[in-house]
């Protein structure tokens, strides 16, 4: 496989120009998906016993496949919650690929994990966590909110008393699916707080008071969101500490979309109280302008975290021996094998410096502010709710559900701009919405007003 010879010298160069280029674009095409068929009626086979060559197989990328995907990075690219990841981070996802670290163990990947371990640094300051709180990438916000929840289970666990019990969560309909996904993968119960607007401690304190004996025997998590990801709504982190650490309870704050404001000093009181969680998720690959795929899990005590995940076996034992003696991050998230996946926005961070960070996060709160103006002074549409970090529900006046479903198609069909509806919850009434989510500072005024006026076409 080492053997280098020309046709793979010329191959490489055009995955290097490719790559190049795309780096430097700041409107790629927007692409939309073909069904399975379709494609495979282009293409043809590419999996073969003798292969189709390098040459073919990337002609075939990027005449069909690559434009059956949607750039996250697109301007009006705004639906769910979008990505912007800067030049710097994705030339270091080249680098970080072509150096094959293994990411698990400092006897391995120190240099790397040296690296990975000075932006952990500061995204912790950014959350002013006690002294010894610290964290590790992962795969995502999913993983991140698994390996916390397994870590506040294992505590809870601690106590005999609590063995074989089955244990209970309670955080709200507006947390992300992965807490509930999660808690499946642990098997505990979650118990919702029965609203999408901020969680407040009364609201807590009320579910609290509902609960049996046994329930409450049960119950080791709160779980807040610094940020939802439909409305950008942050709980009260505050009042829920309050009542977590009078209740004993693991307080974790899930701000895998929210964290990266964090870093804006427009809006970080709005996290006041995170200071006081036990662990914290953030996604790097959301609003810290990260490449797929980055997420962080911090913890207040990371022994804790160490007791819960370090994995035993006699190949290990080496990487834990006094000769290898560094940081793990294995010891302390759900994954052994693991790039270095903080890597890219550890040498962005070094290029641009931390307040190039905190102009683009404020960049995008600027741009969910405008768009509530220009919502504002539109007749076609209204404000659902005013913007809340770079999230901006909005209807349009006289639209059902159907009408919300053509626009976003025929938009994506367009190549134009991908902004897909929502729903938002008022009591028990589910309204279908149009939504935004701002992340990519390169989204301007422009491009915001020639999408609401798409909606007057219908
Ligand atoms: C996106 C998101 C997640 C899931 O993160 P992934 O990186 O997609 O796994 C979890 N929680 C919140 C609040 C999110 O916005």
């Amino acid at each position: 496989m080492h053997n280098i010879d020309m046709d793979s010298v010329e191959m490489t160069l055009d995955v290097m120009k490719y790559a190049l280029n795309r780096i430097t674009m700041i409107s790629p095409e927007l692409g939309k998906p073909k069904k399975e068929e379709e494609l495979k009626a282009l293409v043809g086979e590419t999996v073969t016993e003798k292969g189709i060559g390098g040459e073919k197989a990337f002609q075939l990328f990027k005449d069909v496949l690559i434009k059956a995907t949607v750039p996250i990075d697109h301007p009006r690219h705004l639906a769910f919650v979008p990505a912007s990841p800067t030049r710097a981070s994705i030339m270091f996802d080249l680098v970080t690929s072509a150096s094959s670290i293994h990411g698990a163990y400092w006897m391995e990947g120190a240099g790397g994990i040296f690296c990975e371990n000075e932006a952990m640094k500061w995204l912790v300051s950014l959350t002013r966590l006690p002294k010894g709180a610290f964290g590790v990438f992962t795969s995502g916000g999913t993983a991140a909110n698994l390996s916390a929840m397994v870590t506040a289970r294992e505590n809870w666990r601690k106590d005999e008393a609590n063995v074989g019990e089955k244990g209970l969560i309670i955080t709200s309909i507006g947390a992300h699916s992965s807490v509930k996904s999660m808690a499946k993968v642990i098997d505990a119960d979650v118990l919702l707080i029965e609203t999408e607007d901020c969680m407040t401690q009364q609201d807590l304190q009320n579910k609290l008071d509902q609960l049996t004996p046994h329930e409450r025997k049960r119950l080791f998590a709160v779980v807040g969101t610094g940020g939802t990801t439909n409305a950008g709504i942050i709980d009260d982190l505050n009042g829920i500490a309050t009542i977590c650490e009078k209740e004993n309870l693991w307080f974790h704050v899930d701000a895998a979309y929210g964290g990266g404001a964090l870093a804006a000093d427009s809006v970080r009181h709005l996290f006041n109280g995170i200071e006081r969680a036990d662990s914290i998720t953030i996604d790097p690959h959301k609003w810290l302008f990260s490449p797929y795929d980055c997420g962080a899990i911090i913890y207040k005590n990371p022994e804790l975290a160490r007791e819960a995940h370090s994995q035993e076996g006699s190949y290990l034992d080496i990487f834990k021996d006094e000769g290898a003696q560094g940081f793990n991050p294995s010891d302390y998230q759900i994954q052994l094998t693991r790039r270095v996946r903080g890597l890219p926005l550890w040498f962005s961070l070094a290029m641009h410096g931390t307040d190039k960070y905190k102009w683009a996060v404020e960049e995008g709160l600027n741009l969910a502010q405008l768009a509530g103006r220009l919502i504002t002074e539109n007749e076609n549409v209204e404000l659902v709710r005013e913007p809340s970090l770079s999230c901006v529900l909005f209807r349009r006046k006289g639209w059902t559900p159907e009408d919300y479903r053509n626009w976003t198609y025929k938009n994506h069909r367009d190549g134009f701009a991908l902004v897909t509806p929502t729903k938002w919850r008022t009591g028990d009434t589910f309204e279908t919405v149009a939504r935004f989510c701002f992340i990519n500072p390169d989204t301007t005024e422009a491009d915001i007003t020639a999408i609401l006026d798409s909606m007057n076409l219908s």
